[in-house]
């Protein structure tokens, strides 16, 4: 069985700006968009509000993070 990959987030960059540049946005994109782990309550719940803001949407524990990934 092939080992599950990120799904292709650029979509609306159609075969632009070479593949190499895609897949690394896409895998920035990815990360951007998956929640993680609050380190407040423990659930997976923690989502990237703006650049650097990540916030917990069960117990709305609120952080500073990376621009991407906490
Ligand atoms: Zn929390």
């Amino acid at each position: 069985m092939p080992t599950p990959r990120a799904p292709n987030m650029t979509k609306g960059l159609k075969a632009r700006y070479g593949s190499t540049v895609r897949k690394r946005v896409s895998k920035v994109l990815y990360a951007r968009r998956m929640t993680r782990q609050c380190p407040s309550c423990g659930s997976a719940n923690l989502r990237r509000v703006s650049a650097g803001i990540w916030s917990c949407k069960k117990c709305g524990y609120t952080m500073a993070g990376g621009a991407y990934e906490p």
